[in-house]
């Protein structure tokens, strides 16, 4: 479905953004106060316009609460990202995303009711940290604080060709597998009691960030 979003400022965030959505097919409204970055944006946005956002009559003239959503992507000026968040939220946005330079700035950003904030340098950092200490596991998604979605491969031959009911999986382990990867084509999605582990499946498990952390441990 074809939604509407308004970025607040083209730096590299912003940026990759808005040519992200652009090539999913959104309509976009790229604005920032320089027109250099305005203009690097002219052909990639659906609209773009040079503006600045703390003012509140341009962005009401904007029509920023007609947006389906809008991303507050303000970098270094701290002030200017609150003041923006604080106003697109006055009037009433159904849903806004705002990046966080720091951890007080975040904490600000939830408290004036930014519906999601996002703080891409600590969290790359902390994704990339978990990668190189992770022996098995090759990605994964942050459900809830405590709950983790990971891919693991399956590299313990003590579960080769055993089915997921003998390892007593889920007793063992306190995950629920969602899906097995094999090879390049296979998917089997919600495996059943009898399906068969085998060497270098990789295995989509949910559970709780120590239990998958266990689990990764648990391989050779
Ligand atoms: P990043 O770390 O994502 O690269 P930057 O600080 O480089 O972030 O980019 C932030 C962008 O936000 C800049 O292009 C800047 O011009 C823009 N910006 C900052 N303040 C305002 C404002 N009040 N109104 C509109 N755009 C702004």
């Amino acid at each position: 479905m074809r939604k509407t979003f308004a970025i607040i400022g083209l730096g590299r965030f912003g940026g990759s953004v808005c040519r992200t959505l652009i090539e999913s097919d959104q309509e976009v409204l790229a604005i920032d106060n320089d027109e250099d970055r305005v203009n690097e944006y002219m052909n990639i946005a659906t609209h773009a316009v040079v503006a600045n956002a703390q003012d509140e009559i341009t962005l009401r003239s904007l029509g920023l609460r007609n947006f389906d959503h809008v991303i507050i992507a303000i970098g270094e000026d701290i002030q200017a990202s609150i003041l923006v968040t604080l106003m697109a939220k006055e009037m009433g946005v159904p849903r806004i995303t705002a990046k966080a330079q720091n951890e007080y700035h975040a904490r600000v950003l939830e408290k004036i009711g930014a519906d999601v904030v996002v703080h891409p340098e600590r969290d790359m950092g902390i994704r990339l940290a978990h990668k190189l200490t992770s022996k098995n596991i090759l990605d994964f998604i942050e459900l809830s604080e405590d709950y983790t979605l990971a891919e693991v491969v399956m590299t313990n031959r003590a579960f080769f060709d055993r089915t997921i009911g003998e390892i007593n999986f889920r007793q063992n382990f306190n995950l629920t597998i969602v899906a097995i990867r094999r090879g390049k084509k296979k998917l089997i999605v919600s495996p059943a009691a009898d399906e068969r582990i085998l060497e270098d499946d990789v295995l989509l498990v949910v559970g709780t960030n120590e239990d998958v952390e266990l689990f990764d441990n648990s391989m050779e």
